[in-house]
Parts: structure tokens; C-alpha cells; sequence
């Protein structure tokens, strides 16, 4: 076991699955003996057994515990700050506040998911059991090829980074109707793989009743107007739209959209560094731990002007070194796809002197 300190003053302890007493599996949780305040009497250490996160029930302990085999990028991360200083402080003695906190101030509950519900478990496998037809779908389908390239995005790029799309037809691929229900609400959308340490998942962008020519604005007040599907959906867990986490390079670009992210990876960046928050936020935690600088690359209209600011206050007080580059403010579009349909390759200079500025510092 490892006792860390966040940035935030909780106390985790990082322990290893081996460490755990008699451990019995229940549902999506598992339960042990508490090796940290040694009680052999319950199993007082509850673990989500996809996240790694857990903590103890007993009142005088309430140890945070982190099952590190479990959630190898959070455990590395953790364990990386604490050896290097910058992030998270190691404690001199492993101690836990004595009084019970109420339960909505429980650290754990800052980290550790709301179980998810089933349906949404079910969805996911059913979604993911179509995978390999969605990548069929996204080269035989004459509407999504339209659609990429009136985005600026070429077919190879998309397939490239996992994109998919979920043909109306592919819905009766399952004969039991629970299935057949559950995927109903991704037909006609083109679908990208989110990355989370809870599991892989998916955000879905509607092309209900679009046509080629059809403009993205004209195209979102139509879904808006006609009552129409959602624009977006995701699964729950859902995630960034990234490279696997352990690929990540030291450098990376944050930006908002799929379509951003598409549009970097047109442009020339390398998939592992453009990193497509698509509406989840910025857990620091899930950052592994070889990625040091970040630009922010998020839209350069009010909202995503704050919410720069915001993460680079996080940033910087988590010892990352920032860099702020959003969209230009001027007539070419407050997001990096907009403006790549736009005006090309003239769009994301900003950002490649950002980054050739990092690389030759
Ligand atoms: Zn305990």
C-alpha cells in the first residue's frame, strides 16, 4: 500500500488487488476485509470493480482506496506526482480524519462514478457488439461519405480513428426486441469510440433527414424545429474522443468537438496528440502520466473562452505547463472544423506555432 495525497488534500491509498482480504465479488462491486484499519468482523472495503475506486464503510476509518491493477493510468499518475512533487504531496504518516464527514463530502463520491444503470450496461454491449459493422457502414454508405466531406474530413481519417456509423438497417441485426430498442436511438448517426477508465463507449451525431448540401447550422435547426432526434447522444460510461490514454503524447491539444478533432487530424496532427473532450469535462485524473504540457484548443465563443481559463487554472496548479491557443476571433468560425471548411489548411496555424514553439523549446 501507498498512501498519496491529491493536489485537493484527499488521502488515497494505493493498494494492489493482492493486498485485499478474502475478497468477494457482488455485482459491480467488490467486497473485503479492510487491510487498513485491519477489521476482520465485515467487509467494510467496497470497490467498483471497473473503476478501481473504493472506500471503506467503517465510520473510523473511511479510508479512499484505489485498487491500482484496476485503473493502471490513474495509479501511475498518482503515484508519478507523488515522486516528482509537483502535483500530489505524500503524507509524512497515513492517518484518516476521525469524524465521519456527511456523505456528499465522502472523497470518494468526488471520484468514483454513479453505478450505471443497466439499461445502459445492455446498450453498451449491444453498441459494441456492432462494431465491426459500423466500420463497414461508414466506406459503403454514400450519405455519410457526403456528409464527411462537406465536414472537410476525408472517409480514411475518420476510419482511421474508430468512426462508424450506424445504418438504419443494422437495427434488425438483433431479433430480441430489448436489443432491437435499445440501439433504435442510434440509427442514422455517425458514431465515434469515446475513451474513459471506466470502459469504452460512444457520443452519436444524428444525421436524421439530412441531405447533401444541407448546411450545419441549417441541419441542427432542422433536428431542433421538427422535433427530430438529438443532435448528440452518448453511452454512459462516455469519455473523450482520444487515443488510448497509455498512447497519449507528452504534448496534446484539447479541443471540444469530434469534428474539431477530425479536422487537426485532416490538417496533420497526429491522433495522439488531439484530444476531443465532446462534452465530457477535463478529469485531471485521467491524464496519464506522460503527458506534461497541454494546449487548450477549446471554441472561441464565450463559453468556451471561460472554460479555457477555468482548465488552465486547474492546469497550472496541478504543475501542467499551458498553453492557450483558441480559435482567432474573427469571420472564419468559432471552432476548428468550422474554420477548416472554410478556409483549409490557413486555419490552424495558430496552432501549428503553438506546437512547433513546444518543440523546439
Ligand atoms: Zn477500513
Amino acid at each position: 500500500m501507498q498512501a498519496v495525497t491529491t493536489h485537493h488534500g484527499k488521502q488515497v491509498a494505493l493498494v494492489s488487488q493482492n493486498e485485499l482480504r478474502d475478497p468477494r465479488t457482488n455485482g459491480d462491486y467488490v467486497r473485503a476485509y479492510c487491510h487498513i484499519h485491519g477489521s476482520d468482523h465485515q467487509r467494510s472495503l467496497s470497490i467498483h470493480r471497473t473503476s478501481g475506486w473504493g472506500h471503506c464503510f467503517n465510520a473510523g476509518c473511511n479510508a479512499v482506496v484505489l485498487v491500482a491493477e484496476w485503473n493502471p493510468n490513474v495509479a501511475a499518475r498518482m503515484l508519478h506526482a507523488s515522486t516528482t512533487g509537483n502535483v500530489y504531496r505524500r503524507p509524512s504518516s497515513f492517518t484518516f480524519a476521525t469524524e465521519r464527514l456527511p456523505l456528499a463530502l465522502q472523497p470518494v463520491l468526488l471520484h468514483a462514478p454513479q453505478p450505471v444503470p443497466q439499461w445502459q450496461r445492455h446498450e453498451q454491449t449491444a453498441l459494441l457488439a456492432l462494431e465491426e459493422r459500423f466500420h463497414t457502414a461508414l466506406t459503403s454508405s454514400r450519405r455519410t461519405q457526403a456528409y464527411l466531406a462537406e465536414r472537410g474530413v476525408p472517409v480514411k481519417v475518420a476510419e482511421q480513428t474508430g468512426v462508424g456509423y450506424l445504418a438504419a438497417d443494422m437495427v434488425s441485426h438483433y431479433t430480441e426486441a430489448e436489443q432491437r430498442f435499445l440501439v433504435r436511438r442510434w440509427a442514422a448517426r455517425i458514431l465515434f469510440p469515446l475513451v474513459s477508465p471506466y470502459g469504452s463507449g460512444y457520443i452519436g451525431r444524428s444525421l436524421w433527414q439530412w441531405r447533401p448540401g444541407m448546411h450545419e447550422k441549417a441541419h441542427k435547426e432542422l433536428l431542433e424545429h421538427a422535433n427530430g432526434p438529438r443532435r448528440w447522444i452518448k453511452t454512459n460510461p462516455a469519455g473523450w474522443f482520444c487515443a488510448p490514454f497509455e498512447q497519449l503524447a507528452s504534448s496534446i491539444i484539447l479541443v471540444e468537438g469530434a469534428f474539431d478533432r477530425l479536422a487537426l487530424l485532416t490538417a496533420g496532427f497526429a491522433p495522439t496528440e488531439v484530444v476531443a473532450l465532446t462534452g465530457t469535462a477535463l478529469q485531471i485524473d485521467w491524464l496519464p502520466p506522460q503527458v506534461k504540457t497541454i494546449v487548450l484548443a477549446l471554441d472561441g465563443d464565450q463559453g468556451g473562452l471561460e472554460a479555457t481559463r477555468r482548465l488552465a487554472d486547474q492546469l497550472n496548479n496541478e504543475g501542467f505547463s499551458v498553453k492557450i491557443c483558441p480559435p482567432p476571433q474573427d469571420r472564419w468560425g468559432k471552432d476548428w472544423n468550422e474554420r477548416w471548411c472554410q478556409i483549409g489548411s490557413e486555419s490552424v496555424w495558430p496552432l501549428r506555432k503553438t506546437c512547433s514553439a513546444l518543440r523546439s523549446a
